[in-house]
């Protein structure tokens, strides 16, 4: 309980508010409004009593990447605070389509048409659409999630045209240890380019740089959560959710 006990819960209400700080002035640097600017609580693997210390200090956008760990605890947290709206930004598998759709609010991480075709055939089986972005893997990293920026127009129109899903932005997850300026600006590009008004990039070492080039959705967690504790074994990990 060294860091994740009640005692760590002003700590928590501190970082969200110097977060915050951070967002203003980047945004006073940018000439940007930060009305313009929507901060994505990233709440992986945290323990319950920082998410309820965010929550308590008036954060209500949260991001979490797993659908099964997102199952576990936000429906009771929406019961307590029904303004919430939850992001889904961790890869999705076409099993999890439902969960995902009942769960998530928004739905950062189509990227392929098998993807976009399970969301909308579940929206449609719930009678509603959620928002939601394109991931794109601007480093062009075989390992990684996204579509390539080559293949981006065809699911978008796949995705606007036949499936009719709100499609409001791209999202993106730079190459680890690279500056954030190019593919902040490249991503903003881009959705500039196809009329998409939202994107989403930056996290905790680089958000306000993010702003400065073009972010409308920064996703932040150990800034505000804090590091994230070792997994129990019992916990799921990244790809351990089955496809
Ligand atoms: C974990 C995660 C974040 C937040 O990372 P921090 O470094 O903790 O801010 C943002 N985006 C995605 C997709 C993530 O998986």
């Amino acid at each position: 309980m060294r860091d994740g006990g009640q005692a760590a819960n002003p700590a928590v209400a501190e970082r969200l508010e110097r977060v915050r700080a951070e967002i203003r002035e980047a945004c006073r640097e940018a000439g940007r409004d930060p009305a313009e600017v929507c901060l994505v609580a990233v709440s992986k693997a945290q323990p319950l009593e920082r998410i309820e210390a965010a929550l308590r200090a008036g954060q209500r956008v949260f991001g979490e990447n797993y659908v099964q760990e997102a199952k576990r605890r936000w429906p009771a947290l929406r019961e307590a605070y029904p303004d919430v709206e939850l992001h889904l930004i961790g890869a999705l598998q076409t099993n999890k389509a439902r969960d995902a759709v009942r769960l998530f609010d928004v739905i950062q991480t189509i990227d392929r048409p098998r993807i976009a075709e399970a969301l909308a055939r579940e929206m449609d089986r719930l009678g509603l659409r959620r928002p939601v972005f394109l991931e794109v893997n601007l480093g062009e990293e075989p390992q990684k999630a996204g579509v390539t920026p080559e293949a981006l127009p065809a699911l978008l129109r796949l995705c606007r045209e036949q499936l009719e899903l709100p499609v409001l932005g791209l999202m993106a997850i730079p190459p680890l240890g690279e500056e954030v300026a190019p593919y902040a600006a490249l991503l903003a590009k881009l959705a500039r380019e196809h009329g998409l008004e939202k994107v989403s990039v930056g996290m905790s070492g680089d958000f306000p740089t993010a702003i400065r080039f073009g972010a409308t959705h920064v996703r932040v967690g150990t800034a505000i959560f804090g590091p994230r504790p070792e997994r129990g074994p019992r916990e799921p990990g990244p790809g351990q959710e089955g496809g």
